[in-house]
């Protein structure tokens, strides 16, 4: 098994524009709020 073995993508990226709080996707790129409960989602 090659668990990071998928074309073009990172993990690391989607990683982190997932909500902290609620785990809802955030569409757009940290730093932004969360659609889902408005939390923060911080750039890392
Ligand atoms: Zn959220």
């Amino acid at each position: 098994m090659e668990p990071d073995d998928e074309p073009g993508g990172d993990p690391v990226c989607w990683a982190a524009r997932v909500c902290p709080e609620c785990g809802a996707f955030a569409e757009a790129e940290p730093p932004t709020r969360c659609a889902r409960c408005g939390a923060e989602i911080p750039a890392s």
